[in-house]
């Protein structure tokens, strides 16, 4: 079983993660957009950080509802108001339990995503996150370590899409052969995910 102090770590791990890559995400966003992701991230899970270690929520749903709204809050770009979402709603669909199992965590993602799509628009084959979280959690099923490959080969498979959505969607056929930054960065999220579980031996 998952417990508030797993999501905490998932966080912070992906804060980390983030932070070391940040230079990267910049420079795949400066391709197709504005070379901010990495640091829209960068500040988004410094503070999502800062935020669990001041308040300490106690239950999985509350560690990522704080979160979702941290990004909200300090993310400029749209990736914030996207993740953000993404998180707050997977952390509504915890619920208040005070541990969950896997199969409620990919439920729960699922409706994170679900929410990510309502709200941006985009499908799979847009060449958004879109396109490393559905794969990732449709792999959830299967464990940790699946879902981390099919979100990287997810991230991967956008390079030779065009973008449909966000700011890529306007160069056109221009956006072709480059990953896309959300894509990788969702990736990131879904490696730090992997890779608390197997710290705890999952
Ligand atoms: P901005 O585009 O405002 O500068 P960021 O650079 O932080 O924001 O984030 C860009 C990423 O956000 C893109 O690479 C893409 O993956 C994701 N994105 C943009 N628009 C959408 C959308 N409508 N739906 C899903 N993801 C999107
Ligand atoms: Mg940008």
């Amino acid at each position: 079983m998952l417990d508030a102090d797993f999501f905490r770590r998932w966080m912070t791990t992906a804060a980390a993660s983030v932070d070391r890559e940040a230079g990267r995400l910049t420079a795949l966003d400066s391709a197709i957009g504005d070379a901010d992701h990495g640091s829209n991230l960068q500040r988004g899970f410094t503070a999502v950080a800062a935020a669990l270690a001041k308040e300490a929520p106690d239950t999985p749903g509350a560690v990522l509802t704080l979160a979702g709204r941290q990004l909200i809050s300090t993310v400029g770009g749209a990736s914030g108001p996207l993740y953000g979402t993404l998180l707050r709603r997977t952390g509504k669909a915890l619920g208040d339990a005070a541990e969950v199992g896997e199969e409620q965590l990919a439920a729960a993602l699922r409706e994170g995503v679900d929410g990510v799509m309502k709200l941006g628009g985009a499908a799979p084959g847009d060449k958004t996150m879109i396109d490393a979280l559905v794969p990732a959690v449709d792999a959830l099923g299967s464990g940790f370590a699946a879902a981390r490959t099919a979100a990287e080969e997810g991230a991967r498979a956008t390079t030779p899409l065009q973008a449909r959505k966000g700011r890529a969607s306007y160069l056109g056929e221009r956006s072709v052969g480059h990953q896309d930054p959300g894509a990788t960065s969702s990736a990131l999220l879904i490696a730090a995910l992997a890779d608390t579980a197997e710290a705890d031996g999952e």
